[in-house]
């Protein structure tokens, strides 16, 4: 097979041996690649064009894997759900870590690739709908600008898989600054080795923190840096009305992107309490619960840290504990530092965080949808339409544009700053699911028209329109379902 410019150097089986076990993806009987992320391939460097299909079908079903590949998967635990479970990549086999012609080191692994010793009762396999799901979304939420795992390719296997019914198998391709994961620091904690556990502490700064390398305290210095980019990954989801469905410890990642994509999902109309994911029947990882989920799991990744934070447990506690309490502040002047910006605010009014409150509180009491109504309050004027003509939204509009003239900068500042802030489209769960549904029958079509749009989220075109319309009543009280 051409080399296509792969450069592995893969750095993570250097850590103590318990953290991966060196595994083979299972061969499949018929593989053929439904799409291939010719973007993403470029900006890693790589060239996929000189291989045949039957070639590309090797690559990505795990039936070939390129020269320089050490295939293994990882070990990790995690809180799922608020319990305790030994867990690990069940159903996933890294290639390895590629660098980039510019210096960038990624993960690139195959989810779906068969069992490994970590999968308990679980098959190993994953199947076409939810890998095109993980596709489109984790490309919607790359063009968006929130960090995230991307996706190169998606295969079919030619094999069915069993899940309520008999489904097509397939392999997603997925690239990411790491795995490691809250998870992998739980999992190296019930080794009760501070050694192993230093091992993976110094890995993690090197790889994603080099600016805590000199730091007087490393372990309270990467505490710090984790609650830094978990902040800033809520506040993005909360832009953009995105809820991750499942942020188990073992869905966080500590590079700060967002991973996992199972029963996740956009808000249409404006509820804090939308919850997606059929399993989540108590609402723990609603759209409005999500940072507080968050500290919950970097509470627990503190917990971890203990040992190396102090050797005297109760000051290891203490200092952890302080740090720990420094999040909800750290967030909410994010979170407001960047409602400001979808309401074209410059500068801070001790008012700014009623006025955001007060608008969230009249979508949520008139269903408005949350992308649309900012959408369309980004020209500044008085928004068209019977929903906008109501009294309360007038009050409230008069107090945006006194606050606006309080800006001290230019409105076309304001309309430009809100038009980066405020996408115009985002991949609606219906739309989604449409693709999804065409894509089953063969029809790949819709796939492609949707992940075009989605690759310029805040420019509004013709292409676009079709795209920012709600959902038919008939297509609310969408749901995913965990058969992923
Ligand atoms: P997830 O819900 O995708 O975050 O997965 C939670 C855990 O279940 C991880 O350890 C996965 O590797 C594992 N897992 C999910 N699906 C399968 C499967 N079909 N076979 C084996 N393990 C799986
Ligand atoms: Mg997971």
């Amino acid at each position: 097979m051409k080399s296509c410019n792969f450069r592995f150097n893969t750095s993570y089986t250097s850590l103590p041996v318990c953290f991966f076990s060196m595994t083979e993806p299972e061969p499949v009987v018929s593989p053929n690649v439904v799409i291939l992320n010719e973007a993403l391939a470029a900006s890693m460097g790589l060239n996929f064009s000189g291989l045949t299909i039957h070639e590309q079908g090797a690559l990505f079903s795990g039936n070939r894997l390129p020269e320089g590949s050490t295939p293994f998967s990882q070990a990790y635990a995690g809180h799922q759900f608020g319990h305790f479970t030994l867990l690990g990549d069940g159903r996933a086999h890294l290639w390895g870590e590629h660098v980039t012609p510019d210096g960038q080191r990624l993960d690139i692994q195959y989810k779906g690739s068969g069992r490994t010793p970590y999968s308990r009762q679980g098959d190993g396999k994953a199947v076409l709908g939810p890998m095109l799901r993980e596709y489109i979304i984790s490309e919607a939420m790359h063009y968006l600008g929130i960090p995230t795992t991307r996706s190169l390719a998606v295969a079919t296997t030619g094999e069915a898989v069993m899940r309520q019914t008999m489904l097509p198998g397939a392999v997603l391709t997925r690239v990411a600054r790491s795995h490691i994961r809250v998870g992998t620091f739980e999992f190296a904690a019930t080794q009760q080795n501070k050694t192993v556990l230093g091992a993976l502490m110094d890995y993690t700064i090197e790889r994603h923190f080099p600016e805590c390398l000199d730091q007087p305290n490393k372990a309270l210095a990467l505490l710090q840096a984790v609650l830094e980019t978990q902040a800033n990954l809520i506040v993005h989801w909360m832009r953009v009305g995105f809820i991750h469905g499942v942020m188990n410890t073992d869905n966080m990642a500590l590079s700060g992107e967002t991973i996992d994509y199972g029963p996740c999902a956009f808000m249409d109309t404006y509820d804090p309490h939308t919850v997606f994911s059929s399993i989540d029947r108590q609402g723990r990882y609603a759209y409005a619960h999500q940072p507080r989920v968050a500290q919950w799991n970097l509470a627990r990744f503190a917990e971890t840290l203990l040992p190396l934070i102090d050797e005297d447990e109760q000051r290891a506690i203490a200092l952890a504990e302080e740090t720990i309490n420094q999040f909800p502040k750290l967030y909410q002047d994010k979170w407001l530092a960047m409602m400001r910006s979808k309401l074209g605010l410059f500068g801070k009014d001790s008012d700014d965080e009623s006025l955001v409150f007060d608008l969230l509180d009249w979508m949520h009491k008139n269903q408005a949808d949350y992308t649309n109504t900012f959408r369309d309050l980004s020209p500044l004027d008085q928004p068209f339409g019977t929903l906008y003509e109501q009294p309360q939204f007038n009050d409230w509009c008069r107090r945006w544009h006194v606050r606006l003239e309080n800006n001290n900068a230019p409105l076309t500042l304001s309309i430009s700053l809100m038009k980066q802030s405020n996408p115009v489209v985002i991949p609606r769960n219906h739309q989604v699911e449409q693709a999804l549904e065409a894509a089953d029958t063969g029809n790949l079509g819709p796939l492609y028209a949707l992940l075009s749009v989605l690759r310029e989220p805040y420019t509004q075109t013709d292409q676009t329109r079709p795209y920012q319309a709600p959902p038919e009543p008939s297509d609310r009280g969408y749901q995913t379902f965990c058969g992923t």
